[in-house]
């Protein structure tokens, strides 16, 4: 089973096929995991299960349009902030504007340079989610440095296993949100992996033990029928 890393999700809409290939190839490159859609009916649907970090959004789409997608996702509250890189065909100034008024962040006209969109993502990313960017992960006494994968409580050093360093981090990233053993299977273990629910529960369990020691307070909150977070009011 291989330990899918911290790397930013994209969803690429574009139903160029041979530019959709480019671009996924050269973002995943750059460290990104990129899906695609090729229809606009299969990316809003994409958008509703399981919203990725930031959309690159063609305008002109089979089925639902770009616009429409927009639209549609500025009005969830899952993915109201999500980052929206729409692409436009040169000569089509009135769909920019109405993109950019639509809710898009950013538009790049076609044909454009990787190293361009990329920069772009990457600026956007970093004031969406400067949790993404962050060396630290601070909470309280307990400070995760991702640079030097070290960990530490009141200034002991934790010593996790790459598994437990993983689920912390990512529990770190949301303090107070609530995930569902599912949802951590997913983002820890991948989305492929066929592991038994309960093996959250061990890892969980090893991660606080490592954490407490004495009477030290536990910043996992387990949430009977729910899952696990992070105690967003440990440190407060
Ligand atoms: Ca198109």
């Amino acid at each position: 089973m291989a330990l899918s890393e911290n790397k930013p999700r994209i969803l690429l809409v574009e139903d160029e096929e041979a530019l959709a290939t480019l671009v996924t190839y050269n973002l995943e490159a750059e460290g990104f995991v990129v899906e695609q859609a090729a229809h606009g009916d299969d990316a809003d649907l994409m958008l509703i299960e399981n919203p990725p970090d930031l959309l690159i959004l063609d305008w002109m789409l089979p089925g639902v349009s770009g616009i429409e997608i927009c639209r549609r996702l500025r009005a969830r509250e899952q993915t109201k902030t999500l980052p929206v890189i729409m692409l436009t065909a040169r000569g089509q100034e009135d769909e920019r504007v109405r993109g950019l008024s639509t809710g898009a962040d950013d538009y790049i006209v076609k044909p454009f340079s990787v190293p361009e969109l990329v920069a772009r993502i990457r600026a956007l990313l970093r004031r969406s989610k400067p949790e993404r960017v962050a060396d630290q992960l601070i909470a309280g006494d307990l400070v995760l440095d991702r640079e030097t994968r070290r960990i530490h409580r009141a200034g002991r050093e934790i010593d996790l296993g790459p598994t437990e360093f993983r689920l912390l981090e990512h529990l770190m990233e949301k303090p107070g949100r609530v995930y569902t053993r599912a949802q951590l299977l997913d983002a820890i273990w991948g989305m492929s992996a066929e592991i038994d629910e309960r093996t959250v529960d061990v890892h969980v369990g090893r991660l606080r033990k490592e954490l407490t020691t004495g009477r030290e307070i536990d910043p996992i909150r387990t949430v009977r029928g729910a899952g696990y977070g992070f105690d967003d009011a440990y440190g407060k």
